[in-house]
């Protein structure tokens, strides 16, 4: 059986792990996930998030939930204006873009 070994149990290395598992299931294949934590826990940093209650893909987005409110709202505006932006209509094939 081979052997997938994660660095690092916080968020990334836990989806890491459960992407590695799924992948390998589909593939009939049989693998052992192992991650190798330098904490005495992982998910440490997870516990963190929304100042203790744990907000990681929060169904509502919301400056206030987070612990630097002022810059979360500033980044939410930007990707607002970003998003716009991407909406917006692709210019005719031939026309000058500005
Ligand atoms: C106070 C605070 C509040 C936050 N609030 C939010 C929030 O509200 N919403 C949100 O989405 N995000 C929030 N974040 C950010 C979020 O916690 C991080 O983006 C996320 O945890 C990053 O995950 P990661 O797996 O990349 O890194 P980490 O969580 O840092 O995980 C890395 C892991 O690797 C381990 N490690 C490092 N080196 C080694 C090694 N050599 N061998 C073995 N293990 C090792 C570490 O101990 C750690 O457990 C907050 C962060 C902090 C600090």
């Amino acid at each position: 059986m081979e052997t997938i070994a994660i660095i690092g149990g916080g968020a990334a290395g836990l989806a890491a792990a459960v992407a590695a598992g799924e992948a390998a299931r589909a593939r009939g294949c049989a693998v052992r996930v192992v991650v190798y934590e330098a904490s005495d826990r992982v998910g440490r940093s997870i516990l963190a998030t929304g100042n203790g209650r744990c907000n990681f893909s929060n169904a509502v987005v919301d400056a206030a939930r987070y612990r630097n409110g002022a810059f979360v709202a500033a980044a939410l505006e930007a990707l607002e204006e970003v998003a716009g932006a991407a909406d917006a209509p692709a210019p005719e094939a031939g026309a000058a873009a500005d």
